[in-house]
């Protein structure tokens, strides 16, 4: 039966596809008692499914010794080769079939609670956290023996229409959703999730289609259903038809002629019609985006956001680790600058190596608590690593630094003390680097954006981080899909002050760029140049569609336009005067 769900839009684009769920739903199996008769088959079906299970797991290790595939995914792959032949875990699976006669998916959940309860008791958070690895090995068996394989990881290349693999989830976490760059995904949808969530700009940054805070999609798709994602509507479709289908595949199809189109731009110029240079930077979270980046044309690495280099690892990456990885980037852009933000950590943004460090007990408001500049002020050891790493790479490029979540001067004079220690153990240790780096903050919270004179009195540029600024003026939780609808970028309060930022960094000489998802969508690039926007940073699949607004733009035009949209309060009059800006005829429900 056919049927549509709606959620909040958040990658643009459509797939189509069948339905992969992801869900640790796969632990709820049916209970019941074999017949005595039966046991000797279950215990054959049991092992057989054990078996597959292992030769998945070596086929996952042929994969990852291929030059290029991430390190933790082999790490991953051993540990949980090693879970499975454990005969800790099989034995006593194999004994709940034979003496209490349950059916294996029945013993094998009974087994695995029993062997996490005793994980739950060590003292050592590393031995803990192994848990987490003894329900993975369990789920993929549970799999096996369901015949519910998961395929994710050897996908070939698609073939034919309709062939796009649509992860369907109740929630990703940005650590999840980091991992679909080395997967062929088509699409994925979660009922949990807000537009800027990290998981969301991941999916962006991955250039795929993605609907999120659907709320009840997951419960109601089965594996394999032929599914449609729009990412631009935010428009889930379950078993279309075949009217709909033949609409979306030419839908797909002109989408791909466009972007064909938009790839000749990338030679070209980002010089609006009034010939004013407009710079088009790539936001990455991965050293191997810095390539999509190059490919597009960016101006250079506008925000490298890298704490996801701390995720899905048991144990921090080290200094030469981050300085290798810094520097690959540096070293791809060539002499384009690279801006390299210091660890943001906290909030949804989750590390599990860094789970027992400061601020260890849960926090009762993640998004308020130790996050970013807050956790590194905390842990100076492990901030030092860092900005020793970064301060290392500066030597082979122009590498600037960027601060996460200012809100106190003496937050700034603390971190900018922090890097003059930094640079004096690299003198020390006669290792060099640019003495001149140049140090920037974010602006993403109100304060700053109020109290932006100590910001610019102190630091060589700033960089509004829109999606933060707007969850923390308007007390909207970026993941949270209840709140979804007041998430509002064109919040008179949000444009006060980013066009304050603006302007104060312009009267003190002090380069401002936006690096938030506002300066990725295509929407709001003339109302953006018309604020004063020099300096874009979006991720890489967004930069041409962005750059032909830029193309057809003409700044003396558009910003006496932009200042009477600034001085508008009502909602529905703004957003009249930014469909005039862009040149969309008004809408007959707002006359
Ligand atoms: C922002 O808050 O706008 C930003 C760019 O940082 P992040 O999305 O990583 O929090
Ligand atoms: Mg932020």
């Amino acid at each position: 039966m056919t049927f549509s769900l709606h959620g909040q839009a958040v990658s643009g684009g459509i797939a189509i596809g069948r339905a992969h769920l992801v869900s640790h739903a796969i632990l709820e199996v049916a209970h019941y008692q074999l017949r005595e008769r039966d046991v000797a088959a279950e215990l054959g079906r049991f092992d057989k499914a054990v078996a597959t299970a292992g030769a998945e797991l070596d086929s996952l290790r042929a994969e990852a010794s291929v030059p290029g595939a991430p390190a933790e995914l082999s790490a991953f792959v051993n540990v949980h080769a090693m879970i499975l032949a454990d005969p800790t875990l099989t034995d006593g699976v194999r004994e709940l079939i034979r003496d209490r006669r349950c059916n294996a998916e029945w013993a094998m959940v009974q087994q695995m609670q029993l062997v996490v309860d005793q994980f739950d008791e060590f003292e050592d958070a590393y031995l803990r956290e192994r848990k987490q690895d003894i329900v993975q090995v369990v789920e993929r068996v549970l799999r096996v023996l369901q015949g519910k394989q998961r395929k994710l990881a050897r996908r070939k290349a698609p073939t034919g229409a309709d062939d796009d693999l649509i992860v369907v989830a109740n929630d990703l976490s940005p650590a999840d959703t980091i991992q679909f760059k080395n997967l062929k995904i088509g699409g994925f949808v979660t009922d949990m999730g807000g537009s800027t969530s990290h998981t969301a700009i991941v999916a962006r940054s991955l250039a795929i289609p993605a609907v999120v805070g659907m709320q009840h999609a997951r419960p109601l798709i089965q594996d394999d259903d032929l599914l449609i994602v729009d990412g631009t509507r935010g428009v889930l479709i379950v078993d279309p038809d075949a009217g709909v289908l033949r609409e979306y595949r030419l839908r797909k199809t002109e989408l791909e002629l466009d972007r064909t189109k938009l790839k000749r731009l990338v030679s070209g110029r980002s010089r609006t019609l009034d010939g004013e240079h407009v710079e088009l930077h790539a936001n990455i979270e991965l050293p191997q985006d810095a390539e999509r980046a190059r490919e597009v044309g960016a101006d250079g690495v506008g925000l490298f956001r890298t704490e996801f280099l701390f995720m899905n690892r048991d144990e921090l990456p080290d200094e030469d680790e981050q300085f290798e990885a810094y520097r690959s980037v540096v070293k791809a852009l060539g002499d384009k600058p690279v801006t390299i933000r210091t660890l943001d950590i906290g909030a949804d943004k989750e590390a599990r190596a860094l789970r027992n460090r400061a601020g260890n007990r849960a926090a009762p408001n993640p998004a308020l608590g130790l996050r970013a500049i807050r956790f590194c002020l905390a842990e100076p050891q492990l901030f030092l690593v860092q900005l020793r790493a970064i301060l290392r790479a500066s030597h082979y490029g122009k590498v600037k630094l960027l601060i996460p979540m200012l809100a106190h001067a003496h937050e700034i004079d603390a971190t900018l003390a922090a890097v003059e220690q930094a640079k004096s153990s690299l003198r020390g240790d006669k290792i060099g680097f640019d003495a001149s780096i140049e140090i920037g903050g974010m602006i993403e919270i109100p304060a700053a954006a109020l109290a932006i004179g100590m910001f610019l009195r102190r630091l060589d540029f700033l960089s509004i981080g829109t999606n933060d600024l707007i969850q923390y003026t308007l007390a909207i939780d970026r993941t949270d899909e209840q709140v979804a609808p007041l998430y509002d970028p064109l919040h008179p309060a949000v444009l006060m002050l980013v066009a304050h930022t603006l302007h104060s960094g312009e009267k003190a000489g002090i380069p401002v760029s936006v690096c938030g998802e506002l300066a990725g969508d295509p929407t709001l690039t003339r109302l953006l140049l018309g604020m004063g926007l020099r300096t874009f940073s979006m991720h890489p699949a967004q930069i041409l569609e962005v750059k032909s607004r830029v193309l057809k733009s003409n700044i003396a035009e558009l910003a006496p336009q932009v200042r009477r949209l600034l001085r508008l309060e009502e909602p529905a009059k703004i957003r009249e005067q930014l469909d005039r800006l862009n040149g969309v005829a008004p809408r007959a429900d707002l006359n």
